[in-house]
């Protein structure tokens, strides 16, 4: 079977006229009009004579079993493994890119063999003693009926799923898309429309506006930044957004500050020094931010403390966890993860 001939008739479209039986993809922000034969941006949901499908649904390339800090989620599940998938296509286009390979590749590089429903999904999860699935690796969004799927299966087996994304999805179906998605890291690139705009092929204000929803509708959040040398390493603008995420998901919300490593297009740019990485999370924390930790570097203290009694609640290195205090700080404060264990 060739690769694009692969079809699964998608959700969240609109034809636009018979007669060119163009149509409108409604996921995301960028609401691609997309003629018969071509594909959106995402470049992996085609328009095949007026209708629009998903090509990816049912094609992960990427089937793995990491720790659930690798996502990175700190204060979710700590010390579980989780059953991570993910497919090709980004409805964004970064530069800096660190999984360009799978992200920045489109319909054209699908494997044209294996296929995986939803139901083998769970199954393998089952299977491999784990409950948590996470859609990761590339966006989620491009694949949205098969994350969806696969998180309404997972649900009614009594797993958990997490989805790792850019946040560029179309406000109004936040809800219905994420009904059975219970966590998220989602990426917040910058704090600039203009970054946005010129780096990630994205508008910036459609960003926040899902942070703040995926807030308000009580699912677990946690934010990533990469910091790029130069890029959106400013003290000014680490400022502001560390002050949004203060005002608006609020004090707890943990916060992952990375390093950025040469890749894609920017093979030449310097990677993030651990001092820039430091410094920043200092002054996240005089900001207020609680949780606020660094990834992607070695040699840093990334446990997590109470914030009352500055007891050491995990003792964490890399992926290594040990959970010190359990739900109730010995303080007397409840602790702010979810399903600590022990
Ligand atoms: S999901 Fe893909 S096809 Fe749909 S609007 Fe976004 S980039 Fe375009």
């Amino acid at each position: 079977m060739n690769s694009s001939d692969y079809l699964h008739r998608a959700d969240w479209w609109s034809p636009l006229d018979d007669v060119t039986k163009r149509v409108k993809c409604t996921l995301c922000p960028h609401q691609c009009i997309i003629a018969p034969d071509h594909y959106g941006r995402c470049k992996v949901r085609k328009n095949s004579d007026g209708i629009l499908y998903s090509v990816s649904y049912g094609r992960p390339v990427a089937l793995h079993v990491d720790p659930v800090e690798k996502k990175p989620l700190y204060h979710f599940y700590p010390g579980e493994s989780v059953y991570s998938i993910g497919t090709m296509g980004c409805n964004l286009s970064c530069d800096f890119c660190q999984n360009w390979t799978i992200s920045q590749a489109g319909y054209d590089k699908i494997p044209s063999s294996e296929t995986y429903s939803p139901e083998d999904i769970v199954r393998l999860t089952g299977e491999a003693g784990l409950r948590l699935i996470a859609f990761t690796y590339n966006e989620p969004t491009v694949y949205a009926e098969y994350m969806r799927d696969i998180a309404r299966i997972a649900v009614e087996k009594g797993m958990k799923t997490i989805s790792v994304t850019n946040g560029y999805v179309s406000a109004d179906i936040i809800p219905e898309l994420y009904e059975n998605v219970h966590a998220f890291n989602i990426d917040l690139k910058a704090f600039s429309d203009s970054f946005y705009r010129k780096y990630t092929g994205a508008s910036f204000s459609e960003i926040l506006e899902t942070i703040k929803t995926i807030h308000t509708l009580k699912k677990h959040l946690e934010i990533t930044t990469l910091i790029i040398p130069g890029l959106n390493d400013s003290r000014e603008e680490l400022r502001h957004a560390f002050e949004w995420i203060l005002q608006n998901t609020g004090e707890l919300t943990p916060l992952h500050l990375s390093a950025f490593y040469p890749g894609y297009k920017r093979q030449y740019h310097a990677p993030t020094s651990p001092e820039t990485l430091v410094k920043a999370r200092e002054l996240a924390l005089d900001i207020g931010l609680k949780y606020v930790y660094i990834g992607n570097v070695s040699g840093v203290d990334n446990s997590t403390y109470c914030p009352d009694c500055h007891a050491r609640i995990i003792n964490r290195h890399s992926y290594r966890i040990q959970v010190e205090q359990e739900r109730v700080c010995s303080c007397g404060r409840l602790i702010d993860i979810v399903n600590p264990g022990k």
